[in-house]
């Protein structure tokens, strides 16, 4: 029986979704077109805005529809000449131009005096960001960005978020956390791959980079993909943050389990605030792709952790960043949960690492 712990990387989509999905594939019109076609593409357009404003409390023309959250980093990042960003990023902050990397702590937490120290630095220079995340797509550890916001405020630089695995688990408020920029994608929270949003504040302060019609206030050309972003709307509309008790207690019991199966089993990160759905563990001695593998071939999909966009399973940058040994960063396996896990998935999956961890330890059993 297959089960899904890979929900940062991707999250299934939502039935209702699929259904809006559906029904708006016969919808012809262009949303920029004036006729009635055109003017029914536009309503999902616009509702869809709404309830992707509704998610995070922006308003409605603060939200630029792009073709997901790596293209709404590139917009914001292109449109300044340094940044000021967290060396555990996304690959789509990272590896721009002009970043001066921020490290974080042993907990993994952004280091703000390094944060303060810099801004301070640079707080004369034109055309500067802040750029961190709202929570790790790998440990799933939560940043302080109310405090980030702070320090932005201070030395008037402006500040985004990547909220990208925040959204739909924490409460994430727009306007409450001042900042200037955020980051959504829609296949995170059970929406289709090929949508995201940036959400802005002030739109003078974005160039776009893709050149054509004034589609989404003059930011980002070309006619909008409406059934992914009216299931990008609906995804946002049907979240409901208070079922993340129960998936947060769902969460504890695979880490109980885990530990009851396997005493020598270290979980990373649970001194911090994390996400509720996320854990990092590790098996000492046992590499962290023939864990992923050999869960594969049990049933079970996890990650590394690490973005393997090429494929490649790579040892966790994140671990590395707060300091961890080589040896934890390289056996180290993320999980990740969501709406369709259970706590019978818990017994079973903890069973599986004994078996799998029994077998490359030569421990008989
Ligand atoms: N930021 C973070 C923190 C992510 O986890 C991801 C997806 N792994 C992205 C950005 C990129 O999202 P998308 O797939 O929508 O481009």
């Amino acid at each position: 029986m297959k089960c899904y712990l890979d929900y940062n990387a991707s999250a299934p989509l939502l039935e209702e979704v699929k259904d809006v999905i559906i029904s708006t594939l016969d919808i012809i019109g262009n949303p920029s077109s004036i006729h009635y076609e055109g003017r029914e593409a536009k309503k999902i357009l616009e509702e869809s805005r709404e309830d992707v404003a509704n998610l995070v409390n922006a308003d409605n023309n603060s939200v630029i529809f792009t073709s997901g959250a790596t293209e709404a980093n590139n917009i914001v990042v292109n449109s300044f000449d340094t940044i000021i960003a967290s060396n555990i990023e996304h690959e789509s902050i990272l590896n721009n131009k002009n970043i001066l990397k921020v490290k974080v702590n042993s907990k993994g937490y952004v280091d703000l005096d390094f944060l303060n120290n810099l801004s301070y630095k640079l707080k004369n220079k034109k055309n500067v960001l802040i750029s961190i995340m709202h929570a790790s797509n790998e440990t799933g550890i939560l940043q302080p960005v109310e405090q980030v916001s702070k320090v932005a405020k201070k030395y008037n630089i402006p500040f985004h978020t990547d909220a990208v695995q925040a959204v739909g688990r924490v409460p994430v408020d727009f306007k409450k956390l001042d900042c200037d920029f955020l980051t959504i994608s829609s296949h995170k929270i059970g929406g289709p791959k090929g949508a995201g949003a940036l959400i802005i504040k002030n739109k003078k302060k974005i160039k776009s980079f893709i050149v054509g019609g004034s589609q989404e206030y003059n930011l980002r050309a070309g006619t909008e993909s409406l059934s992914t972003i009216a299931g990008f709307g609906k995804a946002a509309k049907s979240i409901n943050l208070k079922e993340m008790n129960n998936l947060k207690k769902l969460r504890d019991a695979f880490q109980t389990e885990l530990l009851m199966e396997n005493k020598e089993i270290i979980i990373i990160g649970n001194q911090s605030e994390r996400l509720p759905n996320t854990f990092m563990f590790c098996i000492p001695g046992i590499n962290s792709n023939n864990i992923l593998i050999a869960l594969d071939i049990e049933g079970f999909q996890v990650s590394t952790g690490s973005a393997c966009s090429s494929g490649k399973v790579e040892p966790s940058k994140t671990l590395g960043a707060m300091g961890l040994p080589k040896n934890i960063l390289n056996s180290s396996v993320r999980v990740s949960l969501g709406p369709y896990n259970n706590l019978n998935e818990a017994k079973r999956f903890a069973m599986a690492v004994k078996k799998i961890k029994n077998r490359f330890l030569n421990i008989n059993q």
